[in-house]
């Protein structure tokens, strides 16, 4: 009796599938940084699972991912002596899409081509770009520390479903066949395959083998060795001396990190050396990821202790509100063995993540002082997280605010130009706060009541419209010595921006009222604590107002909504 089943992609794999065939056409090498990348993962995860179980690498140690290409039965194989998989292993990484996000990615999606290879690009296509160049895949893995006879073969057209097997492989790891189809026959040889090779994975950290090829003069053909040579330097990037690594290398090696098309906003790269030893290469994206509000996504960070792979979406190497961070950081110091618990307690990894924390500063405060536009694209990207760490970091707190950009009556836009050191600077004569409205629109805050009788006096108010304001808020109280003030709380002080030609007013004013405010405050009585006569308004002739220490009606209502 046969053991091959045959079974159907989840549905989500369908539609990547077809997308992805149909929009990524202009950039079919990619294949191969995937593939590639895939087989350096399984081997970093291998190197890993020994340091607890040193027979999983039994007799075969030296690990490296071979590309090897049949001209003849037009057919290109990645090969790699990592983990491999196991059968159930197969289904669910070459059969789902088993990522937190899947859902929201493909409802984003909008049926334009170039948008939509974007996305996909952020997306990240994986193993299943296979199928840009191929009609058929064939995966024959061999999980390490498994039997030679429980090894998997697994076979699909990319159309709706995949067959698989349980079959003998003599070696551990796996191979990936791709039957190419038209535009993969351009790959079938090994001129163009060392070229994308070099192109995206030269930081790959293990040698990356082809075949070498003897050239034979008199019949002008190739003639395959048997021997194998590395077509890459195989060491890994952020090792590597500064001035050794090139731009374009640095940017391959961020796209390899973040499944990433676009290139890098920025990056840093330091070596650091003191209480604590560590290697840190950060990158900026340009994009966010379209998980970036999903708390369960991975964080970009990952960790090596001396060059070994530990573990990816290391949390606590960057506080939460710089999770847009993409990058590797290598220390010298952590045990080889560390696991989640440890970093949490671990005093070198609190060292690592203040550094990095600081390094990933420095790198905003540079592009907002020198790259002004780039600096807009990153603040509308991931302005509402930066804004996170206002209240998240309190050590970095003032830094930060520097960094965060508002909307202002300044300008009236909704765009976010506005930054607290340009607030202060226009601060009039005698002013001594930073006042601001939150409300829960753009619009609404700039139509607020409140703000009229600063309008006339000329007074910047910050327009706060964000769902983290309100939050930030609670911790964030003051800028460069100045509080911040809502303009919808009581007691505003503005006495010190009045003449005294218009105290005197007021306070004719106020005498003439008093009767009405007497009546209104008894027929109120229910409803307000208390009415007054007051100079904040303009053409509006009543407002409600919040005492000094008293919720807002704007957090009153999320609050309310939220069940409290
Ligand atoms: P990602 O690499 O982002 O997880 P992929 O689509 O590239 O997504 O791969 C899906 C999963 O398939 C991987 O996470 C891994 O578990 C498994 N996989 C792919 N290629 C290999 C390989 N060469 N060896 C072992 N596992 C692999
Ligand atoms: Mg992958």
């Amino acid at each position: 009796m046969s053991n091959v089943q045959t079974m159907g992609f989840q549905t989500e794999v369908k539609q990547l599938l077809q997308l992805m065939i149909h929009s990524l056409y202009s950039n079919k090498e990619i294949f191969l940084r995937e593939l590639v990348s895939n087989a350096s993962d399984a081997c970093d995860k291998l190197r890993f699972a020994a340091l607890n179980d040193s027979s999983l690498l039994a007799e075969d140690s030296e690990l490296r991912i071979r590309v090897s290409f049949d001209e003849a039965a037009k057919t290109i194989t990645i090969e790699d002596n990592g983990i491999g998989m196991s059968y159930d292993e197969v289904i669910a990484n070459l059969g789902t899409i088993a990522r937190s996000g899947t859902k929201e990615f493909f409802a984003s999606l909008t049926g334009d081509q170039q948008k939509d290879a974007q996305l996909i690009g952020q997306f990240g296509v994986g193993f299943y770009s296979a199928f840009i160049v191929a009609n058929k895949v064939e995966v024959l893995t061999r999980k390490a520390g498994a039997a030679l006879t429980e090894a998997v073969r697994w076979v699909s057209e990319g159309q709706g479903e995949f067959s698989i097997e349980v079959i003998e492989k003599a070696t551990r790891g796996t191979s990936i066949t791709l039957f190419v189809n038209e535009d993969g026959e351009k790959f079938l040889n090994s001129w163009a395959l060392r070229e994308v090779l070099r192109r995206y994975s030269d930081h790959i950290s293990l040698p990356i083998q082809m075949e070498k090829e003897e050239f034979n003069q008199e019949t002008g053909a190739s003639i395959k060795t048997g021997e194998w040579e590395s077509v890459n330097q195989a060491n890994a990037l952020w090792a590597r001396n500064k001035t050794e690594i090139t731009d374009e290398q640095y940017k391959a090696f961020y796209s390899h990190l973040s499944h990433d098309y676009n290139e890098p906003l920025a990056w840093s790269h330091h070596r650091v050396e003191g209480r604590s030893e560590y290697t840190q290469l950060l990158y900026i994206p340009k994009q966010a990821p379209f998980d970036l509000y999903d708390r369960e996504a991975k964080r970009g960070v990952k960790l090596y202790v001396k060059r070994v792979f530990i573990m990816d979406d290391a949390e606590q190497l960057l506080p939460s509100y710089l999770r847009f961070v993409r990058g590797v950081i290598d220390s010298s110091d952590l045990p080889l063995n560390v696991s989640r618990e440890i970093l949490q307690e671990s005093r070198d990894v609190k060292l690592i993540r203040d550094g990095a924390a600081k390094r990933v500063l420095s790198m905003l405060e540079d592009i907002a002082e020198n790259r002004s536009e780039d600096y807009m694209a990153f603040w509308a990207e991931f302005g509402q997280v930066l804004k996170e760490g206002l209240g998240e970091d309190q050590a970095n707190q003032q830094r930060i605010a520097k960094l965060v950009r508002f909307a202002s009556t300044h300008n009236d836009q909704a765009t976010q130009t506005v930054s607290l050191v340009d607030y202060v600077a226009r601060m009039k004569e005698g002013q001594d706060k930073i006042y601001y409205v939150v409300a829960d629109s753009f619009a609404n805050a700039k139509s607020s009541p409140h703000l009229e009788i600063f309008r006339q006096k000329g007074i910047e108010v910050l327009l706060l419209s964000d769902r983290v304001d309100e939050w930030m808020l609670t911790y964030f109280r003051e800028f460069d010595g100045k509080s911040l003030v809502s303009v919808a709380k009581g007691g505003l002080d503005l006495e010190k921006l009045s003449n005294e030609e218009e105290k005197k007013q007021q306070e004719e004013v106020a005498q003439e009222l008093k009767p009405l405010v007497e009546r209104l405050q008894v027929a109120l009585a229910e409803r307000v604590k208390e009415v007054r006569v007051t100079a904040r308004l303009v053409d509006s002739p009543s407002c409600v107002v919040v005492g000094q220490n008293e919720l807002s009606p704007h957090l009153l209502r999320m609050l309310k909504a939220a069940g409290q």
